[in-house]
């Protein structure tokens, strides 16, 4: 496995969203638990796993907000896509595959965690990018400048 500078919560959290196993409310509903399927960031589309983790309109947000600071044009159309994308680059061992390991770990770490930090903080997804670039910017910025030492 390629090393990971995020945290290993994020980390393990990616390896469930990347084989789709996380337990998004359409799974939950199949299980017969009664559960709302609206989407929880949007609140008007069901809620399924490409759509949670990118074909949802406000997560697309948070998408374009991550790589305008990465300073990349949004490479993908679709969950799949983006997926493939980050695997591509993020095999790779340079400064960029590692800041990129750790973006994709850290973001869909924090969409993943949302619906339960709304029990509790600000309830609001467009705080998520502000957010993530408020708690790891700093870092992905001193990898980026590194990056681009390179
Ligand atoms: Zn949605």
């Amino acid at each position: 496995m390629f090393s990971n500078l995020a945290r290993p919560k994020a980390i393990f959290s990616m390896w469930l969203i990347i084989q789709e196993r996380m337990l998004t409310a359409d799974r939950l509903s199949k299980w017969n638990m009664n559960v709302d399927t609206t989407c929880v960031f949007c609140k008007c589309q069901p809620e399924h796993h490409h759509h949670l983790f990118y074909n949802c309109s406000t997560i697309m947000e948070v998408w374009c907000d991550i790589f305008k600071w990465l300073q990349i044009p949004v490479p993908a159309n679709t969950w799949s896509q983006l997926l493939c994308w980050f695997v591509g680059k993020a095999k790779k061992k340079t400064a960029e595959g590692q800041l990129l390991r750790m973006v994709l770990a850290e973001t869909v770490q924090e969409m993943a965690g949302f619906p339960l930090n709304c029990l509790t903080e600000d309830s609001d997804p467009v705080i998520l990018p502000s957010r993530l670039l408020g708690n790891y910017g700093p870092r992905w910025d001193a990898m980026r400048r590194k990056k681009q030492n390179i």
